[in-house]
C-alpha cells in the first residue's frame, strides 16, 4: 500500500511535489526489489484535469501522461504537445473502433487493445496516417465477465495474431485487478505471461498500489489520484 498522502483541498494539491515525492518512493521500493534504478515510468494520469493544472507537471519536465477517453484528450493534448516536445500520451481507457482515427492522431502509446477486430483496424488506420503507435495487449486477470482485456488463456493467441496477420508493435501487457481483489497475484501473473512471451511492458499500478506494481515488475505504472488530487466530476 502506498503511502503518499492525498490531500482533499484542492488548491493544497502540488502534482509536481507528488510526482517527485512518488518518484522517491518507487525508487527505493525498486532499489529493495533488486530492479534497476529509473526502471519504471510514470504515467500521469490527468483525465478530467483541465489543462491548467497539467502545465506545471509538463514544465517540470515530465513527459508521460495518460488519458482514458479520446474525446477529451483531443480536446486538451495538441495544445499541450504543441508546447512540450517530446510529451508521450498513453489511452489507457476502452477504445471504440469509430475513435480509431481520432486515437491513432493524438495518441503516442494505446494500452487497451483487447480484440481482433480493434488490432485490424489500428493497423490500417496507423498505415493510412504514417504513424507507428507502441500497444499493449489489455488482459481481464480477474476474468470479470463486465471488464474489458483478454482472458489469461488466450492472450498468447492473441498476441501471435497481432504481430504475424496485424504487422503490430506490441510493447507489453497492461491490467486493472478487480477492485475488490489483493492485487499482488494480479501483478505477478500479468508479470509471469509478459516475460513467456518475450515481451517488456508492463503496465500495472495506480494510486493504491503502485509501490507493489513497481516491486513486482512493473515498467509504467498509472497514477491519477495521488497526483492531481481527487478528480472533478466530468
Ligand atoms: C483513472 C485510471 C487510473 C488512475 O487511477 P488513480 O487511482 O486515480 O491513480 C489508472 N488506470 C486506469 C485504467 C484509469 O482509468
Amino acid at each position: 500500500m502506498s503511502s503518499h498522502n492525498v490531500q482533499s483541498s484542492d488548491d493544497a494539491i502540488d502534482p509536481v511535489a507528488n510526482l517527485a515525492s512518488i518518484t522517491a518512493e518507487i525508487e527505493s521500493a525498486l532499489k529493495e526489489a533488486n530492479r534497476a534504478p529509473g526502471s519504471v515510468a510514470i504515467t500521469a494520469v490527468s483525465k478530467f484535469h483541465e489543462a491548467a493544472r497539467i502545465r506545471p507537471a509538463l514544465e517540470a519536465g515530465h513527459k508521460v501522461f495518460g488519458e482514458n477517453r479520446v474525446q477529451e484528450a483531443m480536446a486538451k493534448w495538441p495544445a499541450l504537445k504543441a508546447d512540450f516536445p517530446g510529451v508521450e500520451l498513453r489511452l489507457i481507457g476502452p477504445l471504440q473502433t469509430n475513435k480509431v482515427k481520432e486515437a491513432v492522431a493524438t495518441f503516442d502509446v494505446i494500452e487497451s487493445l483487447d480484440r481482433p477486430k480493434l488490432a485490424r483496424a489500428l493497423a490500417a488506420e496507423m498505415e493510412k496516417q504514417g504513424r507507428r503507435l507502441k500497444l499493449y495487449i489489455q488482459v481481464n486477470t480477474g476474468e470479470e465477465p463486465q471488464k474489458a482485456g483478454i482472458p489469461p488463456a488466450e492472450v498468447p493467441a492473441f498476441y501471435a495474431q497481432c504481430r504475424d496477420e496485424f504487422g503490430l508493435d506490441i510493447d507489453g501487457l497492461m491490467c486493472i485487478p478487480p477492485a475488490e481483489d489483493d492485487p499482488a497475484p494480479h501483478f505477478a501473473l500479468l508479470a509471469k505471461m509478459a516475460k513467456n512471451l518475450g515481451l517488456a511492458g508492463l503496465s500495472m499500478g495506480m494510486s493504491g498500489d503502485y509501490l507493489l506494481a513497481a516491486q513486482l515488475g512493473a515498467t509504467h505504472v498509472r497514477i491519477g489520484t495521488a497526483i492531481f488530487g481527487a478528480r472533478p466530476v466530468p
